[in-house]
């Protein structure tokens, strides 16, 4: 029995943090063995709000791969490639904008919320519009079974099913497979900032390359509660950052509940809470970095990786695109 197939990714716009961690990658992780998973580094999706920095964008291809080496993503078992190696995804997305309308694309919620954070109110551009549609191609194209992603996802993979019903429907074919998400442990991690979500192009995140000096740095900027001004004045934990990371990625859940019994009463320190925090992060990111580090003392090798993991995902795609192209009656 073939194995059934995960298909997820990241936009090369930075280094992958602890958002994506707990949102998606741990899940790719632990499921490495029982599905057969396709990683996109979706350069071409990131260009449509980069295009006028490439730069960027290429520079961070390799970083994300990196990062899932780092994460314990085995290069033997997983194929890692670039989304503009694969160019069947290309024609894919041609075909399936013929099924979704401008109306419909501008009421996904996600891509809303984007084009008001980017100001692309005024003129936006048609590639960034449109890029649910590329994103459900990469799905659709390797038969996927599940999608491992973060809440904000959510919306892509209601698009991407509609396309495969519609799809199917109108060229009376089973041959696109519908999706379903699984979100991870957290499914949109705030952050730094104390904002709804920790993302590369907002600068409130914390990387899994970040040094203990960097994880210190960006705990200690950390909102708390603003009055709690001396040590023993009680302080509130709703709306407080570290708490909530201390949430997330203390293991010691009962140590926490009395940290903030504590915190409530008074007698606790910010610093001391901090403190605990960093320790906690340095001791979750340390093996990441360490394995990054390794990997990436022979770039050249991981950006074949990517390369060979290319064309085995130009090989899957073929097969869907064949079927599409022949419902479709194209020559
Ligand atoms: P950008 O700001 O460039 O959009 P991003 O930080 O949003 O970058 P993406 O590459 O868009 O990262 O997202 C990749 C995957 O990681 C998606 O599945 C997304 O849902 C998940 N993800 C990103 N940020 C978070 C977060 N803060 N919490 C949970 N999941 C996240
Ligand atoms: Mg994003």
């Amino acid at each position: 029995m073939a194995k059934p197939i995960i298909l997820t990714g990241d936009r090369p716009t930075g280094p992958l943090h602890l958002g994506h961690y707990v949102g998606s990658l741990a899940n790719r992780v632990r499921l490495q063995h029982e599905y057969q998973q396709y990683l996109i580094i979706a350069d071409t999706q990131a260009l449509t709000d980069n295009y006028d920095n490439p730069d960027r964008v290429r520079t961070n291809i390799l970083e994300v791969a990196l990062d899932y080496l780092g994460a314990g993503i085995d290069p033997e078992k997983n194929v890692i490639f670039i989304q503009s190696k694969v160019p069947e995804l290309y024609e894919l997305t041609v075909h399936f904008l013929n099924l979704v309308t401008v109306a419909r694309l501008m009421r996904n919620p996600t891509v809303k919320d984007e084009i008001k954070q980017k100001n692309m109110e005024e003129s936006l551009p048609a590639g960034f519009l449109m890029y649910p549609v590329s994103q459900a191609a990469d799905i659709l194209a390797f038969q996927t079974d599940l999608v491992p992603v973060g809440e904000d996802q959510n919306p892509m993979i209601e698009q991407t099913n509609e396309i495969a019903r519609r799809f199917n429907f109108l060229y009376k074919t089973n041959c696109l497979k519908e999706v379903k998400p699984l979100t991870g442990s957290v499914g949109r991690l705030i952050g730094i900032d104390g904002k709804l979500k920790m993302s590369k192009s907002a600068g409130n995140a914390i990387m899994l390359s970040d040094s203990f000096n960097e994880i210190k740095a960006k705990v200690q900027k950390m909102y708390t509660d603003p009055n709690h001004l001396k040590v023993s004045d009680p302080g509130q934990v709703e709306g407080n950052v570290v708490f909530a990371f201390l949430d997330v990625f203390d293991p010691d859940k009962a140590a926490v509940e009395e940290l903030k019994d504590h915190y409530r009463r008074g007698g606790l320190g910010d610093g001391v809470l901090k403190q605990r925090l960093t320790g906690i992060l340095e001791d979750f990111i340390a093996p990441i970095r360490k394995r990054r580090e390794d990997y990436a003392k022979d770039r050249e090798e991981v950006l074949r990786l990517c390369f060979k993991g290319s064309e085995q995902a130009r090989e899957k795609a073929n097969q869907t695109l064949t079927q599409v192209r022949e419902v479709m009656k194209l020559l």
